[in-house]
């Protein structure tokens, strides 16, 4: 991504920013309250309980946008992508795509390597119905718009669902100044915009889309050799 005024930020300053983030009272206390209560199959487990920042290669050149941390997922293991269905998912399609060290992602220290990949959530803290409201995604913009700039490598963006599509398209108008009026979100839409990386949307591999085949393994690899054929 293009160089900014931020010149002295760091993935590390900007993961401690992250982590210690209380900006948004309901998701403190959601995000919170599940940490507390747990759930059944997890109850040996300290939770995370806390925002999840990015995680993967900091020279990648693929860079993956989802939602925001799962309640029993990232809330819980404290790594994005980790340990519910859509991680099992994502994971199991990039290592089969040659971007992932191995299949799973289950624990912060499973020894999950990204290969020229980094992935991140829009929006940090696990919100209610999988809807954060659009005071607490403008409030953790500011975060995604860092990681962005970080991610100084990135020749192509995967964007998982039309919230993270939405939340990319801002942050490039902000950025760059573009007229991103024709950016729409539809599953395998591909766009070019000038001196940014090319930015590829895709249906969200939630449960909710693989059990009910709008989302499988075959359209989303196909997705990630097309990109990995433009990278
Ligand atoms: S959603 Fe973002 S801005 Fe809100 S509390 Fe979590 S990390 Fe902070």
């Amino acid at each position: 991504m293009k160089a900014s005024s931020r010149q002295k930020d760091s993935f590390s300053k900007l993961s401690n920013d992250i982590i210690g983030c209380r900006k948004c009272p309901r998701l403190v206390k959601f995000r919170e309250g599940i940490a507390g209560k747990k759930t059944k199959r997890f109850s040996d487990w300290d939770y995370w309980g806390k925002p999840v920042p990015g995680y993967g290669d900091h020279k990648a050149r693929l860079v993956i946008i989802g939602l925001a941390p799962a309640a029993h997922g990232g809330n819980r293991t404290g790594r994005v992508f980790t340990g519910d269905l859509s991680a099992k998912f994502l994971i199991g399609c990039l290592y089969e795509a040659g971007l992932t060290s191995q299949p799973n992602s289950d624990s912060m220290n499973d020894g999950l390597v990204m290969i020229d990949s980094y992935m991140l959530a829009a929006v940090r803290c696990v919100p209610p119905d999988n809807r954060p409201t659009p005071k607490e995604a403008k409030s953790c913009h500011p975060f995604l718009e860092r990681e962005l700039l970080l991610l100084k490598n990135a020749k192509a963006v995967l964007l998982l669902g039309k919230f993270a599509f939405d939340s990319y398209v801002k942050f490039l108008r902000e950025t760059t100044g573009l007229k991103t009026s024709n950016f729409k979100f539809r599953h395998g839409a591909v766009y070019d915009p000038p001196g940014m990386p090319a930015l590829y949307a895709s249906y969200h591999p939630s449960p909710r889309n693989t059990n009910t085949g709008k989302m499988n393994r075959e359209i989303f690899l196909e997705l990630l050799e097309m990109i990995k054929k433009e990278l």
